[in-house]
């Protein structure tokens, strides 16, 4: 084998690796008699909820607890002094050695500080202590965290506090244990620094406008309404060893220049397939660490990609749900390594075949444990579903492009409008059978009695007839599917945090609207349920243009919902502007979820990220070029031409062929310097671009085109070089041999 280039033997060891790899053996823990314990036998075993603090102190104080935190109100010392000893009393019978509060910065990340349990007596002696004072707040050096200009350096202190709606966990290392506490993360002014603050803030809105709306429809005994979250994850896993030779892989986790296998996903084999034994081992280990953390992992399968899968949990409560999968890509992350795999969460990892999304799963359930997007047999309960699904037609369609914007990420731009993932354009599918219904209601048929409108509509048989699997589309970013919406345009890297914030303020928002309407309404002397349903009969008029039942991949869609006023945000930068509307500051301020100081250092923040990334895209992309891509074309292009000069002059005969594929592959390699050189000067444009918001607009618009054009060079450079020559890992090796 040529090996002109010393760089290439890694990416031959590369596959000799990955090729050669068993599955990771691990035991599940067994019973005395050898036998594997059932996993309702240590899930969440590694957890500290509210169950188990009900089982530690006195009633008394529970109820106490339980009726401070359910109101957001700070915990009294004694008690907050009772939970923590028993809380330390478990972590030392865990083995847990030191505690951290763990909150989500404004990273899309989670972080952690340490501090030991380790403390003096008054006699000097060691000991473990752990008082209620740290149980509930925790102050990080947190001056380099982003805050989009809310918290100079100079007062850098934020501080996190305890969020007990989220159980605590125990996190093992290859040596020690560690306690973390579920937390927000705040400014001394009290602003929001991180992503969970105005989550709770949003859920809370949307339990006090669901109340307001649930009793204006006379079910007055309903006292809290909760946000439901199941958020199927999708990730690619590829070899570790091609992972380190990719260093696009490693600094910016997407492949930034890699010719097409000449097959990709073409064939739709992967998709449901057989699980291959290495990833099944992985799954396996993973469910398992989760089980533990009390993260309830039920679905897995591959996805439509080759190397691509998919982890789908039982849904929760948003918070809680939103927590359980940040472990999750925590743990798959280290449980990858253990297997000698690199686990993708990019949105894009690799051109050509599917991304990965993060399906967001949601609905809304009262206290009594009724999910209000399911239709009820009665045909009260039918209408308060209608009510409760056009108030969300209503709430997507004003704020479609907050919406849009809560799901912009530098990565999540190169799935979104890309023939397999969402549009960049928000609306809703509601399927046959809703939609007929809704269109009936719409023509005024039958409205005069409610309650027989109800069964004339066919409403009652919403819940056998929606769940069928074969009405659904998958092309809508926003799909109604039989008892919950899917929010599918979430980026797989992301947290769901944000998006599920701005959906839940835009129904909270629009149930205000419609209770306040529903009670002049029924103050004006109208009956109740008659006049809940023209209020249905309205919105559905009104909404009508974020309903899309067609195919959300095709041309003929961009125009149409252009023409419907729909925003058609192309890009990050395009769609951060979202966060400036006039509408988005009123719903955050109105709904009590951002203040305007907070949104704004949120859209600050964001542009800044977009940024970055991008920046670092562009520095990895010369390294290839300059330091892999060249050297590698140089050293073919001098071997082969060298050799057709000297086969011309042995045989004599003329160089003709044997000099066009020389030439061929020459003049790639002359266009590479002239693209790279594009490149360069629209990122320089994009550097004297006045401001932020400017310079991100140029590098969306001109300098990533740049980039693709770059690439496409390259890649073509790859088919043309020789195979000995390449350096870096191909995709039909990191997607097909391992
Ligand atoms: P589907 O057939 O629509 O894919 P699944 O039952 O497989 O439905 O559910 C997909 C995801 O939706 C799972 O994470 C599931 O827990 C979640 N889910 C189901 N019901 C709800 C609900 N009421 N609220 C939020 N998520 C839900
Ligand atoms: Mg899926």
């Amino acid at each position: 084998m040529s090996q002109s280039s010393p760089d290439v033997q890694f990416r031959f060891q590369a596959i000799e690796a990955a090729t050669n790899r068993q599955p990771r053996k691990f035991d599940l823990p067994k019973d005395d008699l050898g036998r594997s314990l059932a996993v309702s036998d240590y899930f969440g075993q590694f957890t500290f909820g509210v169950k188990e603090i009900k089982s530690v102190i006195p009633r008394a104080d529970f109820e106490r607890f339980l009726e401070l935190t359910n109101n957001g109100q700070q915990l009294e010392k004694d008690i907050a002094d009772k939970i923590a000893k028993a809380v330390r009393n478990w972590a030392m019978e865990m083995g847990i050695t030191h505690f951290c509060h763990w909150f989500q910065p404004m990273t899309g990340l989670t972080a952690e500080k340490h501090d030991a349990f380790i403390s003096f007596n008054d006699e000097g002696a060691a000991i473990e202590k752990f008082s209620g004072a740290q149980l509930i707040q925790s102050e990080p050096d947190a001056s380099s965290f982003p805050s989009g200009g809310m918290r100079t350096t100079f007062e850098a202190r934020g501080y996190t506090a305890w969020d007990p709606s989220s159980p605590m966990f125990l996190v093992t290392t290859t040596n020690g244990r560690t306690l973390c506490i579920p937390s927000v993360f705040v400014s001394y002014t009290g602003h929001a620094l991180d992503e969970k603050t105005p989550l709770l803030r949003s859920v809370e809105a949307l339990s006090t406008q669901a109340i307001a709306l649930l009793h204006q429809l006379g079910d007055t005994n309903v006292k809290r309404v909760t946000a439901t979250l199941g958020a199927e994850q999708e990730y690619f896993l590829i070899d570790r060893a091609y992972f380190n030779q990719r260093p696009d892989l490693v600094l910016t986790g997407r492949t930034l220049l890699g010719a097409r296998p000449s097959k990709g996903q073409e064939l739709e084999d992967h998709y449901f397939g057989a699980i291959p034994s290495r990833v099944s081992a992985f799954m396996q280990e993973v469910e398992f660490e989760l089980y533990r953390l009390g993260v309830p992992a039920k679905t897995r399968h591959n996805e439509v990609a080759p190397a691509q899968f998919e982890l789908a949990p039982i849904f929760e409560e948003a918070n809680v749900s939103i927590d359980h999968n940040h472990l999750t890509m925590e743990v798959m992350k280290k449980v990858a390594e253990r297997h000698n795999f690199a686990l993708l969460l990019h949105e894009k990892p690799f051109a050509g075949i599917n991304g990965s999304g993060k399906h967001n799963n949601w609905a809304m359930a009262t206290d009594a444990g009724e999910n209000l997007l399911e239709p009820g047999a009665t045909p009260h309960q039918n209408l308060r579903f209608l009510v409760v699904l056009t108030a969300i037609l209503k709430g997507v369609l004003k704020h479609n492009a907050l919406l849009r914007a809560s799901i912009a990420s530098s990565g999540n731009d190169h799935r979104l409008g890309a023939n397999e993932a969402p549009p960049a354009i928000m609306s809703v599918f509601l399927g046959e059978q809703l939609s007929m219904i809704l269109n009936k209601i719409k023509s005024g048929e039958a409205i005069e009695n409610a309650e027989r409108a109800m069964i004339h509509l066919g409403v009652s048989k919403i819940p056998v007839v929606a769940r069928d699997n074969t009405d659904r589309n998958r092309t809508s970013p926003f799909a109604f599917t039989g008892n919950k919406f899917e929010f599918r345009a979430v980026g797989s890297s992301a947290s769901c945090s944000f998006p599920m914030s701005c959906l839940n303020a835009a129904v909270a928002e629009a149930m205000e609207e419609m209770a306040a309407a529903l009670e002049q309404r029924v103050k004006g002397g109208a009956d109740r349920e008659k006049a809940a349903l023209e209020l249905v009969r309205e919105t559905v008029i009104a909404t009508e243009a974020i309903r899309f039942e067609g195919n959300g991949y095709g041309q003929e869609w961009l125009s149409e919902a252009e023409r419907r006023g729909l925003a058609h945000l192309r890009n990050t930068p395009e769609a951060l502007a979202a966060f400036q509307y006039p509408s988005t500051k009123a719903l955050f301020l109105k709904q009590n979820v951002l203040s305007e100081a907070e949104l704004q250092s949120r859209h600050h923040v964001n542009v800044e990220r977009y940024i970055k990334k991008v920046d670092i895209e562009i520095d990895t992309m010369r390294t290839l070029v300059d330091t892999y891509v060249i050297p590698a074309a140089s050293l073919y292009l001098r071997d082969m031409a060298e050799a057709v000069s000297k086969v011309a002059k042995i045989t004599g005969a003329e160089k003709g062929p044997m000099e066009g594929s020389v030439k061929k592959a020459a003049e790639i390699f002359k266009e590479l310097f002239d693209k790279r050189a594009t490149m360069e000067s629209a990122f320089q444009n994009a550097g004297s671009a006045g401001g932020e918001e400017a310079r991100a607009k140029v590098l969306a618009e001109k300098v990533l085109p740049a980039m693709l054009n770059l690439r496409d060079v390259c890649d073509r450079l790859e088919n043309v070089v020789g195979n000995g020559y390449w350096p870096l890992p191909k995709y039909r090796e990191m997607l097909f041999c391992y």
